[in-house]
């Protein structure tokens, strides 16, 4: 028989189509789907065994080969030496909350995250005694003053989710790890093959699943990257008894949609950067957000850290008097669109337009958006695979009959 034992040095692409558990005796040639929730064990004695070491398969709330199969190709990709499934992004985080954190722990947190993560945090953590402070998603300085001698985690995404902020992964690996504590990164937006947050320093990268590595909006699903000691120490035994578990199906979706992460997501590159800079000749718009762009704050740490690319998702503002005649012109622009869609996602092969501050941070309060830096004349485009031309005329639809 051939040796057919992957070789190092292999590049991200190869390692997105390549890197799984080994066939199965019918040498399938795409990743099989192990649909079951339960395994056969050959014995008593080896099925006692394998629950004493939680080593083999034995019931999917614990493993599952196609979740083995997708947490490999996931770590891989990120440079982990490990990685685990979860029912979806905000799955993760709980998992890591659990697995890291006990009631007096202190968190360090920029405001500009994803809305449903402050929410975990701030709200739902703050009953159970988990301290977060907000800081500044571009200041440095501010991560660095927040520290306490109670500080365990910091948490940063980048770019951030509408207004693509940016921030600097290395500086604040560097914070972390003088404060004795550990840095973790969101890295749904921009993906591994933009950025790997561990070669920065960062020792836990959080993913929803459901956006770029899935990338045709099918399923949910979520990941925790990490060193197998953190894996096997802090994070399995949560997912053992608390459940917040892949499902072998989504992990299999997941699985065959990273195999083409690579094209779609430098195709959503070029395409969102095209949309940006005409966007920013558009006399309706205000302000342009794209790390692509020059006039982005933090353009030349974005193309430094995400591999010279400004990501999928861009978000522009519209000139506004009142907030009120803001939304009114947003919504004007929005439901004037006739290819993109209105849909809560991003990172799908299809365009889609949102609201943010009456959608995906329409929960936080006024001054916690406002914080955000987020307006009612704000409009994010998470840019898909169509030709960026029909974006374009799908968008001049409603802002060429804005009244200004
Ligand atoms: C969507 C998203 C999440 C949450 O992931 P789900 O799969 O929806 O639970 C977290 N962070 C970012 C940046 C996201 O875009």
């Amino acid at each position: 028989m051939k040796d057919d034992s992957l070789p190092s040095g292999l590049r991200p692409e190869t390692l997105a189509v390549r890197v799984a558990i080994e066939r199965s005796q019918y040498g399938e040639h795409s990743e099989a789907l192990y649909l079951t929730s339960g395994f056969v064990q050959p014995d008593a004695a080896t099925s006692a065994e394998r629950f004493a070491s939680g080593e083999g398969y034995t019931y999917a709330r614990t493993s599952n080969p196609t979740v083995t199969s997708f947490e490999k190709r996931l770590a891989a990709l990120e440079g982990t030496e490990a990685a685990i499934g979860a029912a979806s992004g905000m799955g993760a985080i709980l998992m890591m909350i659990m697995g890291l954190l006990k009631s007096g722990d202190h968190v360090i947190l920029s405001r500009s995250m994803f809305g449903s993560t402050l929410n975990l945090f701030g709200k739902e953590f703050g009953k159970f005694g988990v301290e977060t402070t907000f800081v500044s998603q571009t200041d440095v300085d501010e991560w660095r003053a927040a520290v306490r001698p109670n500080t365990r985690l910091l948490f940063a995404e980048t770019p951030t989710n509408p207004l693509t902020e940016v921030c600097d992964i290395a500086a604040l690996a560097e914070i972390a790890h003088a404060a004795g504590a550990l840095l973790a990164v969101d890295n749904a937006f921009a993906t591994p093959l933009l950025q790997r947050p561990v070669e920065l320093g960062a020792d836990i990268v959080m993913h929803s699943g459901t956006k770029y590595l899935d990338g045709q909006g099918r399923v949910m699903a979520g990941a925790l990257c990490a060193s197998q000691q953190l894996v096997t120490e802090k994070f399995a035994p949560i997912v053992r008894t608390a459940g917040m578990v892949l499902s072998p199906f989504n992990a299999w979706v997941v699985l065959k949609g990273m195999e083409t992460l690579g094209v779609r997501v430098k195709a959503q590159c070029d395409n969102a950067l095209t949309v940006a800079r005409w966007l920013e000749a558009q006399p309706q718009v205000a302000r342009v957000f794209y790390p692509g762009l020059p006039s982005h704050p933090q353009h030349e740490l974005a193309m430094r850290q995400q591999n010279g690319l400004g990501g999928g998702v861009l978000s522009f503002e519209l000139r506004g008097d009142s907030p009120e005649a803001a939304r009114a012109k947003a919504f004007h622009v929005i439901d004037s669109c006739r290819v993109l869609s209105i849909a809560t996602n991003l990172g799908d092969t299809k365009t889609i337009i949102s609201h943010p501050a009456t959608t995906s941070h329409g929960r936080l309060t006024e001054a916690q958006r406002q914080g955000a830096g987020i307006s009612q004349g704000t409009i994010r485009v998470a840019v898909g695979l169509e030709h960026p031309e029909d974006v374009q005329d799908d968008l001049l639809r409603g802002l060429g009959s804005l009244t200004q």
